[in-house]
């Protein structure tokens, strides 16, 4: 009889020639298992999706107890649905006055399109300045912003009007002029191998953004929720965009994503024309719900995020290794540098025959991600650095 591997590869669409192929029966914490029993540690948390863990029980309830009451009613903005309109106001209390109007959306590419049609529509400019090596989603849009040729070149044509700058390099930021709508950036730079901002590098693009007119985006959907060391990144930096972009660890495990603005930027949508951004899905009141118990427990457990920085340290201090150029990054968003970029296909490949789960970055060759749940333990921390040793020993 056909099995169910190979159904995924004839049925499934498919993306890359070798995926991992891994036959999942459940998750808990940081831990999946497969249908055979084996037992993985999770160190990608659905690539930054799970950051209170697999299952968590808070988030399991509140999508119980919505899908007991009513699940899709009708588009995104029409209906006054409870688990939305609560979760724009928990999302207003913990972001800057000034953040405090929410569009849901289902994805993080879909949040950074409503970003960028939302900076057009309410600049009037038409053009864009994105930054090279950064990922902001799949889509036309997000694509067009993406700062990596590779998986652009089949695409073309895409949007016009994207000038593309160096991450921390001041020297460039004069492209941002009184023709750019708005600047999308990450706080921290993911695919590109966990790239902090230096030397107030995101206080010099801010100010600029400010002289030139342009609104500055925040893409946080891979930083968002803890995953640096603070709710957000734009808190750990203490800068704060016109615009941010959040999804993944949003949702707490439901596909949900968002961009967040001021009430009066967000308006512009109203008009000029009407439904400037709508979507059937978006902000579906499963997810919301899911959301809701997610942020609240990031924000009430106090064992969560003021550790996450501590917890970060702890893995670069274990992760010393010949295999191991160096470690980097900030809170449980790490980049573990190889010493040769052969080294990440094998260490990923034997990592997964071990029980470890280990992710490649896009736009690095060298590196590899480290981004487990938030809640992960100190003794789970010794275990997966124990494991993560193993493996470079069996490279
Ligand atoms: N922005 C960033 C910074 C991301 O890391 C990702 C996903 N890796 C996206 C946007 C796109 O999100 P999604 O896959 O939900 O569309």
């Amino acid at each position: 009889m056909i099995n169910q591997r190979q159904l995924f590869l004839q049925h499934v669409g498919q993306t890359s020639p070798a995926p991992l192929l891994i036959e999942i029966e459940r998750a808990q914490g940081i831990y999946f298992y497969d249908t055979s029993g084996k037992k993985y540690i999770d160190l990608v948390s659905g690539v930054s999706v799970s950051n209170l863990g697999h299952n968590n029980p808070a988030v399991v309830a509140a999508v119980k107890a919505q899908v007991d009451k009513y699940m899709h009613l009708m588009v995104y903005g029409e209906f006054i649905q409870s688990p939305q309109v609560l979760l724009a106001k928990e999302l207003s209390a913990v972001l800057p006055p000034h953040l405090n109007c929410t569009y849901f959306v289902n994805s993080g590419s879909e949040a950074n399109e409503g970003a960028l049609k939302l900076a057009k529509r309410f600049t009037g400019r038409p053009n864009i300045v994105a930054f090279k090596n950064a990922y902001h989603g799949s889509t036309m849009g997000s694509l067009s912003v993406m700062g990596g040729e590779y998986f652009k070149q089949a695409f073309r044509p895409l949007v016009p009007g994207v000038r593309f700058i160096d991450f921390n390099d001041e020297t460039q930021l004069d492209a941002i002029d009184h023709s750019v709508g708005c600047v999308i950036v990450e706080p921290v730079q993911g695919e590109a191998g966990i790239i902090c901002p230096r030397d107030n590098f995101l206080g010099k693009l801010r100010q600029k953004c400010s002289e030139a007119g342009a609104l500055l985006v925040f893409d946080e959907v891979q930083t968002g929720f803890g995953r640096t060391g603070s709710l957000f990144a734009m808190d750990t930096f203490g800068i704060y965009p016109d615009i941010v972009t959040f999804a993944k660890g949003l949702g707490g495990g439901m596909p949900v994503g968002a961009f967040v603005s001021s009430k009066e930027i967000m308006d512009s949508f109203i008009s000029n024309p009407v439904l400037g951004h709508i979507t059937t899905f978006g902000g579906h009141p499963v997810c919301c719900a899911a959301a809701l118990a997610s942020l609240q427990e990031l924000r009430n457990n106090q064992d969560i995020i003021p550790h996450v920085n501590s917890k970060g340290d702890l893995f670069k201090t274990k992760l010393k290794h010949k295999n191991i150029r160096s470690t980097r990054g900030c809170g449980l968003f790490i980049a573990v540098d190889l010493a040769e970029p052969s080294l990440v296909v094998k260490f990923v490949a034997k990592g997964a025959e071990m029980g470890l789960i280990t992710d490649p970055f896009l736009f690095n060759e060298s590196c590899i991600r480290i981004a487990p749940p938030l809640n992960i333990t100190k003794n789970e921390i010794d275990e997966a650095c124990g494991l993560i040793l193993d493996v470079m020993d069996n490279i």
